[in-house]
């Protein structure tokens, strides 16, 4: 049996594993020559290695135009650069919000046709908030709208707007997307802005990669985590970081996206005080070892 996998951002990439699992030929077909939205390359290359070891094919550069069915079951796609034969199709091409009863209520709608909010998550209409998918999404770092839907962000957004609603008045503060995943027992996390992210919202910035071990490098179990980290180059602030590693990625993804919530400079993050002790982590933890790579750049 084969399945075809339309997009390679998170969720079509964690759904290889278990269409693998389940013994059927795999392919990816991406529009963009990227997996996993702007995440930085140094990651994403790895990931893309694994997942092409695992058996799984991966085409990007390639838009699809439309599905041929034969019976009522699907038996080819078909796209601008071919067509490929499928039993099954799963479609991740990402999500829009659905805002047509609050268009009709005369609600303002802005970033990606999302829900306009303010910090209080309070709609233009009075007494009428907005939370989740369906509303903008300010951006920490950027103080710009979006619309990314992450119940990280969207969970804390419904909170806000309850307590505001009984009379609270929180803020919301804004997210800084951070997001893991685990792909064929690869962990692969992110935080902040990418490179590519940076070079979007037009900051003077630069980016390194380094490798780390998470654990003793004398251990028999030391296994490499590779990091990425985006800096902005006229204050040093840290802006943002990848990580890649079979473990101990989730508590560095974290530590570091507080780290950009407490608008650290790099110089600051190469200071931490992380602990260390062989059976966790070789001295010194691998976000020290980024750290340090990025502030020796910054002043090259
Ligand atoms: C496959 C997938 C994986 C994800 N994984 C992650 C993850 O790992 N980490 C992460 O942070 N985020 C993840 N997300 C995103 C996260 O799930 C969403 O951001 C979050 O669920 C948004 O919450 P919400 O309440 O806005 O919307 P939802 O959770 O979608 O809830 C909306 C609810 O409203 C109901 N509804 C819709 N219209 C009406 C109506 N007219 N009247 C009454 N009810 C209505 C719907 O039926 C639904 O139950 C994932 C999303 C997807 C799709």
């Amino acid at each position: 049996m084969k399945a075809i996998i339309v997009g390679g951002g998170y969720t079509g990439i964690m759904m290889c594993e278990p269409l693998r699992n389940m013994g059927l030929e795999v392919t990816v077909l991406e529009k963009t020559e990227r997996i996993l939205g702007t995440a930085d390359v140094e990651i994403t290359q790895i990931l893309e290695n694994e997942i092409k070891n695992k058996g799984v094919k991966l085409v990007k550069g390639v838009s699809v135009e439309r599905f041929v069915g034969h019976e009522g079951s699907v038996t080819e796609v078909v796209t601008d650069k071919g067509r490929f034969d499928t039993d099954l199709v799963l479609i991740a091409i990402g999500t829009r919000p659905n805002v047509e009863l609050a268009k009709r209520a005369g609600i303002n709608v802005g970033v990606n046709g999302a829900i306009k909010v303010d910090k209080y998550m309070r709609t233009n209409i009075s007494g009428v908030y907005a939370a989740g998918d369906c509303a903008e999404m300010l951006q920490f770092i950027t103080k710009k709208n979006a619309c990314n839907c992450l119940g990280i962000g969207t969970n804390r957004q419904g909170r806000i707007a309850g307590e505001n609603a009984a009379g609270m008045r929180n803020e919301f503060k804004g997210v800084v997307n951070t997001t893991i995943v685990d792909v064929f027992g690869l962990k692969v996390a992110r935080t902040g802005l990418s490179a590519i992210d940076a070079e979007c919202n037009g900051y003077d910035y630069f980016a390194s990669a380094t490798i780390g071990k998470s654990i003793c490098r004398a251990h028999p179990d030391g296994i490499p985590i590779t990091m990425s980290c985006t800096v902005d180059r006229t204050t040093g602030r840290f802006l943002g970081a990848g990580i890649l590693g079979q473990g101990g990625v989730k508590q560095r993804i974290d530590t570091l996206a507080t780290c950009i919530y407490a608008k650290m400079t790099i110089k600051d993050v190469n200071n931490l005080e992380l602990a260390c002790m062989p059976p966790f982590a070789e001295g010194p933890d691998p976000i020290l070892v980024a750290a340090d790579e990025a502030l020796r750049k910054w002043r090259h």
